[in-house]
């Protein structure tokens, strides 16, 4: 049975790009901090991909540490923030990877979001410190982490306002722009944001890669995210994870080709999103009305959970995601639809598709097929028990 694959937000197909470098590396056998002719030429791969990362975003190639993931370079963040015992103010709609890590720290607060699950500029206005005379002094005053777009609902932030308020405060702002990255175009000074991560298996690069950005007259606040070697500048310790650097450089490099397929792939999603809307009563689309990733649709249906539906549509051929795919493959309620003020019934009914740029007029056809045969099958299940 072919498949149809509709989970990109999860994790996206490695690219022609980023298989081929990946290929054409593999006798690249040496040590990237060896002097020898071996070593210089892993160092040269790796410094390539560096530029296209850079270029990627805007930023200089000196301020991209290359990491394992996001996972890795958000709890880095988030644990330096931690460590210089300043207010930290974090979105409640984060990923785990910034949430989890903060839980507990004394001087958390949590940034609330509306309805559509969109940070409230105003209500964060009123959070942040009063500003000073002086407007970015040489040490930051707090930290921020707000996130570009949403993995579950795909509402993007408004980051640049987030930004400037922040830094007229004496803050410092991260932002996870994990989801956007290939989906909308992302630029370091235009967002304002001082620090930028990355995982490449978002945008068609290899898993356990990503990479963590600064903005050009940012400093390093961070104590090495890995202790040990000199590698990255003394940030990030370890042999350098080469064939996957390179899978990412590969993948930044074509990031416009991804990009040029966003409106098709806004077409197909609300084709998709029309037919789903039509076929089922009462169905619910998270932040519909705000401004929102072009590949992803986030739904839910009462009483039908979400992992039915999942499993539903697997034995058909359609893979979807349900809530945030990104743990044990549990369907764990979602804190992000709970913090937009969804019900506990909706939440772990929420399904999420995610298009990507070789999902096809037909992937739509199928899953809106399949998707009425799991809604007709949980009715006349309801019928039944009624
Ligand atoms: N941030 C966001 C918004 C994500 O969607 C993910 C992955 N689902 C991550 C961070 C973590 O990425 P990784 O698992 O590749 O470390």
């Amino acid at each position: 049975m072919t498949r149809t694959y509709l989970d990109h937000n999860a994790t996206t197909p490695l690219n022609s790009e980023a298989a081929s470098a990946i290929a054409d590396a593999l006798p690249l056998f040496g040590n990237p901090s060896s002097v020898h002719d071996e070593g210089r030429r892993a160092r040269k791969a790796i410094e390539t991909a560096r530029d296209a990362v850079a270029r990627m975003v805007g930023a200089r190639p000196d301020a991209v540490v290359f990491t394992s993931g996001a996972t890795e370079a958000n709890n880095a963040l988030m644990t330096a923030a931690m460590a210089s015992g300043l207010p930290l103010f974090v979105s409640a709609v984060e990923h785990l990877s910034v949430l989890e890590p903060v839980e507990s720290y004394p001087h958390l607060v949590v940034l609330p979001v509306d309805l559509e699950g969109r940070v409230d500029v105003g209500a964060l206005e009123t959070l942040l410190p009063e500003p000073e005379d002086e407007p970015r002094p040489s040490a930051p005053r707090f930290f921020a982490s707000v996130m570009l777009a949403n993995n579950e609902t795909g509402a993007i932030q408004p980051v640049s306002e987030i930004a400037k308020r922040v830094h007229a405060r004496g803050g410092m702002l991260h932002c996870d722009a994990v989801q956007a990255a290939g989906k909308v175009p992302v630029e370091i000074e235009a967002l304002g944001a001082d620090f930028l991560t990355f995982s490449a298996h978002k945008f068609g690069g290899p898993k356990g890669v990503g990479a963590l950005v600064r903005r050009a007259d940012t400093p390093w606040p961070v104590p090495p995210l890995i202790a040990g070697g000199g590698q990255e500048r003394r940030v990030r310790a370890g042999t350098e994870n080469v064939l996957g650097i390179i899978g990412m450089g590969a993948a930044a490099t074509a990031i416009g080709t991804r990009l040029t397929s966003v409106p098709r792939m806004k077409a197909m999603r609300d084709r998709l999103e029309d037919a789903v809307l039509r076929d089922c009563e009462n169905v619910s689309v998270f932040s519909r009305s705000a401004e929102r990733l072009a590949n992803t649709s986030c739904f839910a249906v009462p009483g039908l959970s979400a992992e039915t539906a999942v499993i539903g549509c697997d034995l058909k051929g359609v893979s979807i995601g349900s809530g945030s795919a990104c743990s044990s493959g549990k369907v764990a309620p979602s804190h992000v639809l709970e913090a937009m003020g969804a019900g506990a019934g909706f939440s772990a009914s929420a399904v999420r598709i995610s298009l990507g740029p070789e999902t096809a007029e037909a992937d739509i056809d199928r899953f809106i097929a399949v998707w009425r045969e799991v809604y007709e099958r949980f009715n006349e299940r309801r019928d039944c028990a009624a």
